[in-house]
């Protein structure tokens, strides 16, 4: 194309794995289209990022970083926390927003100076629409998260459900599906006023002034919310997802796939681990980049597995480690390892590449959107342990709508990956695991549903599928847009 129809757009992530690495794969859609695309990236963030990128570029896809000094020294942290997966405790998670915020300027003048076509942005920064509407061009918000999850709380705040209530029990009223949730279920966000509504106020005003939503996620596997979506909360918005699935598909080579998904984290032997199991025998047990057990917790997700008499890959999270003296049952480390049933990954897993695994053959997970998506993508059904955020959402799409998992009955939501005191006993996770991966009747539907789901994710990102078809529409309405003015 000549100039004036070079489309540019500035991306702009919340550095927490589960927003950035979505947004990151979204950019590299738009960038593999002609898109010139720039991620505005703090400098302790860029490296994480900054092979994949370079190996766009040298493809011939137009695509940067911007780096900018994450401001340490005036928020009162330490030199290279500037990660929700690195900040040590949760009182970090203030100062690090309000560095975030304090980037506001930079951002500002730098989108003066190159003034791009489109800005896509984190929900987190409501600000930015400002920024754009200043140099009057489309906001496109970005939560990374699943319709069902916004269309929930939408409807929890039209119809305060929970004010009503006779007991724990509320029905979404609206919703498709019929949902039923517990109260206790529900984010507090959505039920109460405290330091975080105005945060979520102004998230959802600039949503709704924004010029529409990016989501990822795709409308087989949603089609119902992304109706409600757009007629009940009025918002227009393209599901191009599931990104992962679709970045990672243009590398056919199996070999270079693992390189690519694994620029996210360490190679691992885990491999070599996984190639000398059977197909489908082993259950992943991962929890995202933010949750952090207590030792009981642990102890008993460890009891749990073993008893079970399943192979299992299990991450936990550094921070769990350093800080117990003893996460695991006694001898529980080296009987897994000299039996070869159980991989115990500290730190952070190649997720991507264990669940596409072929010796991979079911999923425990917390519920965050890019772990379900990733699981679908892999064709696994999952066992459910929701913690936070709009995880409980999340859960009911995936064990009431579509039907790919069991719930292991959470009942509390938590403020943070942190808190909370439910605990999920051994025998209950023994239960679950027994059921998932045995050869009963309900496990086999699952599978069968789940792998089903996957054909339809996989047809969705081809040339015709609904997320292919959506994304090449938004690229050619801003490039429209962008005549026009
Ligand atoms: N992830 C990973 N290795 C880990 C933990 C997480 O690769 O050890 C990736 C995972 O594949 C997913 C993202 O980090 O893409 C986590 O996002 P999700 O929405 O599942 O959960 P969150 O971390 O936001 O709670």
């Amino acid at each position: 194309g000549s100039e004036s129809d070079q489309l540019r757009i500035f991306f702009f992530p919340l550095p927490a794995p589960g927003h950035m690495i979505p947004m990151i794969d979204e950019a590299r859609l738009f960038a593999k289209r002609g898109v010139d695309v720039t991620i505005i990236i703090t400098q302790g963030n860029a490296s994480f990022i900054q092979k994949i990128i370079d190996r766009e570029f040298e493809a011939g896809h137009k695509i940067r970083t911007h780096i900018l000094q994450f401001p340490s020294a005036q928020v009162g942290l330490p030199d290279g926390i500037e990660n929700y997966n690195t900040i040590t405790s949760m009182n970090m998670g203030v100062p690090l927003f309000q560095g975030l915020g304090l980037l506001q300027k930079p951002i500002e003048q730098l989108l003066h100076e190159i003034r791009p076509d489109c800005i896509v942005s984190d929900m987190f920064y409501p600000w930015t629409l400002d920024v754009a509407n200043k140099l009057g061009i489309p906001r496109l918000g970005f939560r990374g998260m699943s319709h069902i999850s916004m269309c929930a709380e939408h409807c929890i705040k039209i119809h305060e459900p929970h004010k009503s209530a006779e007991s724990n029990v509320v029905l979404l009223p609206g919703l498709p599906h019929k949902i039923k949730m517990l109260i206790s279920q529900l984010p507090d966000w959505s039920i109460t006023t405290n330091d975080f509504t105005p945060l979520m106020d102004a998230v959802v005003d600039s949503e709704q002034r924004s010029y529409g939503m990016l989501m990822n996620s795709f409308h087989e596997l949603e089609n119902d919310y992304e109706q409600y979506f757009k007629t009940s909360m009025g918002l227009k918005a393209w599901s191009v997802g599931p990104v992962s699935l679709w970045v990672n598909r243009d590398f056919t080579h199996k070999a270079e796939r693992h390189k690519i998904a694994c620029e996210y984290g360490e190679e691992h032997e885990i491999i070599d681990w996984l190639d000398s199991k059977q197909d489908n025998s082993v259950l992943y047990v991962g929890f995202g980049s933010l949750t952090m057990f207590p030792a009981t917790q642990l102890k008993e997700i460890a009891h749990g597995l073993e008893a079970s008499g399943h192979p299992f890959i299990w991450v936990i999270r550094k921070k769990e480690t350093d800080e117990y003296k003893q996460v695991f049952p006694k001898g529980f480390e080296e009987r897994m390892r000299g039996s070869k049933r159980g991989f115990i990954i500290k730190g952070w897993a190649p997720q991507m590449v264990i669940l596409d695994h072929p010796a991979t053959g079911g999923f425990l997970t917390h519920c965050g959107w890019n772990s379900i998506l990733e699981g679908i993508n892999a064709g696994l059904p999952m066992i459910t342990w929701p913690l936070f955020a709009e995880q409980f959402f999340n859960e009911k799409l995936v064990t009431d709508v579509v039907r790919v998992g069991v719930s292991l009955g959470l009942k509390e939501w938590r403020q943070w990956g942190y808190e909370g005191t439910e605990v999920v006993k051994r025998q209950e996770v023994e239960k679950a695991v027994r059921l998932l991966m045995g050869d009963g009747e309900e496990a086999a539907e699952m599978r069968k549903r789940v792998s089903e789901l996957k054909d339809a994710a996989n047809k969705a990102v081809e040339i015709g599928g609904s997320s292919q078809t959506n994304l090449m529409d938004l690229i050619n309405e801003l490039k429209a847009l962008k005549i026009r003015n």
